[in-house]
């Protein structure tokens, strides 16, 4: 079945409509960016075509490239990436030259774009080069380019375009930073240029009056001159000075796609039109061969998505959708619970001991809305509607008819167990119960459950309304139909899940406490504080371990190394104590981080970080003789990528996919890796086992080789290789 369909009308209109068939969306495959070529063709050699119309057949316009195509392209080398995105540039080149005669500019056909809804990379890209963009009166459609998100840029022809239609300042908001617009905003921002209610009739009607000067491209006209300057004018060379900084201000070089992109607009505006979507192709080729795009694209686009639609939900459950969910503690994360259920459409009961502290859950979310309000990004009708949603009490039968509980009461074995056992007094006998606890085991608390097999963990990140992950833990004795309750809550507050096995720190803080501990632990050996920190950010990182630690707060940190130093026994690590002694040592000075306005680093009154604080050089005196950053650089990565691996070489983890997404969503793990266990196939087994051989000789057993890297080195192959093919897709 066709992609693209052409309609040629009595009025001399042909409209070219792109349905993709099976699927929502749709995405440019290779056969529908032949079949739109060929209508082009056939349309713009037909006399008794005057305009044409391009518009999809769906109530959005299109989500993208099919990325099955970009994969088909890299499996040619980059000599096909190349040869393939220029097959584009030509395709979108002939739309936008229209027939027009190349020396005159005149006698082209008018081509309008009309876009019926959301219009997302080449979906964006195609409209840009038709001669006028109408965009459906929907305020709910998006307009925009996400590419950089997954580590590349837009390579049709966006990047070059748009530089030329606005200007590399205004450009760049959607370049660089994947900025969505509303159909009303992206006329606003000029990079649509009418909002109709039936875009396909005002295309039409635009095409049989426009003009040749009205088709002509500014670029390909006499004397055009980039919007703000090109590189070698004044006001130009300055925002590429400021572009520049910026880059490295927010990457610090670790992404290579923003780079990338911006060498092409800088060598691509001295040039003329055509020679720089040339240049525009060749950087994204590099890109696209750049092992970082593939495994970006690979999490963060499809793997995540794939978890979200239940990749890992077990079969033959009925649908688990909460209907009523009852939240146990109304402090930090139950009020973000409940602010995040009920935005959901979840009706919920938030409980506390104290009628005021029942309600004080509650203004959280009527404060965060009020500021969404102030921000134009809600309503108080809807503020009205979320808030009725939210009933604060401290009674316990408001929770006879809830379907699921979150328990986010303290940090106590004991208050667990009791708030446990009261609520499944009152609750209906199939409701699940879950518990948000950051540390303790989840069959031990299910213990205190007469239902351990409704019993299981759904433990949210701080703050909840921002954090995209939530990790869901089964305990030795939970059941199929709680964990796919817990996925389909989570789908339903569309966050992204990942399911493990119990076990100390679960997952994510697993993986995050050593890489904490570890920059603590170089300060005492006298390694210069700034060096720890600026290493983590050259890796990618979005903050340094000692940044972390002030923000998380140090008498966390102290609590939980007291707490499971008590746990384990002997069994806690020697060489934990380096670590622990520099914390305490920060916590008994009464530095407990942000929060006291004093931990690692110093505070002015407005919490804004000054500096490391002084008197940890006079504590820990920095050494004369520094090592080398690369060395630093793989204390920190190796410290929270063996507990990756060791987590699924224990079977904490599940699936690899998990263990990578998880990681970028739930700490921030350096996102141009794709994830630990990408990254430890992009440097290759080998090499990692050499890092580790050496990190262990010179610091000790915590960077000892797990078994299954060293298996893995000594046969050649990969986690994907090995794991990758098991994944269940969605
Ligand atoms: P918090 O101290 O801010 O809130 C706990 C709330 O529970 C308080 O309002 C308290 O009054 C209430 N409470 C105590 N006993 C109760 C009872 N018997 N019945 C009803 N309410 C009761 O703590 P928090 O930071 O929101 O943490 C709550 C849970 O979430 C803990 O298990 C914690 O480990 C976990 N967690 C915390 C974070 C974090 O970053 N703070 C992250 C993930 C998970």
């Amino acid at each position: 079945m066709a992609e693209f369909t052409m309609n040629k009308g009595a009025n001399g209109v042909a409209v070219i409509t792109w349905d993709l068939p099976g699927k929502s969306m749709n995405v440019l495959t290779l056969q529908g960016a032949q079949e739109l070529e060929a209508c082009v063709d056939d349309a713009l050699s037909d006399d008794a075509v005057k305009g044409i119309v391009i518009t999809s057949g769906k109530d959005s316009f299109a989500g993208g490239m099919d990325l099955n195509v970009l994969g088909g392209m890299k499996e040619a080398g980059a000599q096909g990436v190349f040869d393939g995105t220029m097959s584009l540039h030509t395709m979108l080149r002939k739309i936008e030259r229209a027939g027009m005669d190349p020396k005159t500019n005149k006698g082209g056909k008018p081509i309008a774009a009309a876009v019926t809804g959301t219009a997302m990379g080449i979906g964006l890209e195609l409209p840009l080069s038709t001669h006028r963009i109408f965009v459906a009166n929907n305020p709910k459609a998006k307009l925009g380019l996400p590419e950089i998100q997954v580590g590349i840029f837009p390579g049709a022809g966006g990047t070059t375009r748009l530089v030329r239609m606005l200007g590399v300042m205004n450009a760049s908001p959607f370049l660089l930073q994947a900025k969505m617009s509303s159909p009303e905003q992206a006329v606003k921002a000029g990079i649509a240029h009418e909002v109709s209610d039936d875009p396909v009739a005002a295309a039409s009607e635009w095409v049989l009056s426009a003009t040749d000067a009205d088709i002509l491209k500014p670029w390909d006209a006499k004397g055009y001159k980039v919007p703000g300057g090109a590189p070698y004018h004044p006001a130009g060379f300055q925002t590429f000075v400021g572009a520049n900084a910026m880059i490295m201000a927010n990457t610090w070089g670790a992404f290579p796609a923003p780079k990338a992109m911006l060498s092409a607009v800088y060598e691509g505006l001295q040039v003329p039109f055509d020679t720089a979507l040339k240049i525009e192709a060749r950087w994204f080729t590099s890109v696209i061969m750049n092992p970082s795009s593939s495994a970006m694209i690979r999490s963060l686009f499809l793997n995540k998505e794939a978890l979200e639609k239940g990749a890992v939900r077990p079969e033959g459950v009925p649908d688990q959708r909460v209907k009523k969910v009852g939240v146990m503690g109304a402090g930090m994360m139950g009020a973000g619970i409940a602010l995040v259920s009920a935005q959901a459409g979840i009706e919920v009961v938030l409980i506390d001991q104290k009628q005021e502290a029942a309600d004080k859950g509650k203004a959280y979310s009527e404060a965060y809305l009020d500021k969404g309000i102030a921000r134009k990004k809600g309503t108080p009708e809807k503020k009205a509607e979320v808030l009725g949603r939210i009933t604060a009490t401290t009674d316990y039968n408001a929770l006879s008819d809830a379907d699921l509980i979150i328990e986010a009461v303290f940090e106590d074995p004991g208050v667990k167990a009791e708030v446990t056992k009261n609520v499944e007094a009152v609750v209906p006998e199939d409701c699940i119960f879950a518990s948000n606890t950051s540390t303790l085991p989840i069959t031990d608390l299910a213990k205190a459950s007469s239902r351990p097999e409704q019993f299981i963990g759904i433990h949210f990140f701080s703050p909840v309304e921002r954090m995209l992950l939530v990790e869901i833990i089964k305990g030795a004795q939970t059941g199929d139909r709680a964990v796919a309750k817990a996925l389909d809550y989570v789908r339903q507050i569309r966050k992204t899940p990942i399911v493990v096995n119990d076990a100390r720190f679960f997952y994510a803080n697993r993986c995050i406490i050593p890489y904490i501990n570890e920059g603590i632990r170089m300060v005492g050996e006298g390694i210069e504080p700034s060096l720890i920190d600026n290493a983590a950010r050259l890796l990618g990182f979005p903050v340094g371990p000692l940044q972390l630690v002030d923000e998380t707060s140090i008498d966390l940190g102290v609590k939980i190394a007291k707490a499971t130093k008590a746990a384990m026994g002997d069994a806690y690590p020697a060489e934990a104590e380096a670590t622990d002694k520099v914390a305490l040592a920060l916590f008994e000075e009464g530095r407990l981080g942000r929060k006291s306005n004093a931990g690692f680093y110093d505070y002015d009154d407005k919490g804004k970080r000054t500096g490391f604080w002084p008197g940890l050089a006079q504590k820990y005196p920095v050494k004369d003789e520094q090592p080398d950053v690369t060395e630093v650089k793989h204390r920190l990565m190796m410290a929270q990528v063996l507990e990756a691996v060791r987590a699924l070489e224990e079977g904490v983890l599940m699936d690899i996919r998990e263990g990578d997404v998880g990681a970028i969503l739930g700490w921030g793990f350096a996102p141009w890796t794709g994830g630990p266990l990408s990254w430890l196939d992009m440097i290759g087994a080998a090499k990692a086992v050499e890092v580790c051989d050496d990190l262990t000789e010179r610091f000790g057993p915590r960077f000892t080789t797990p078994d299954m890297l060293r298996d893995m080195a000594a046969k050649g192959d990969s986690f994907y290789g090995r794991f990758g093919a098991n994944t269940k897709a969605a």
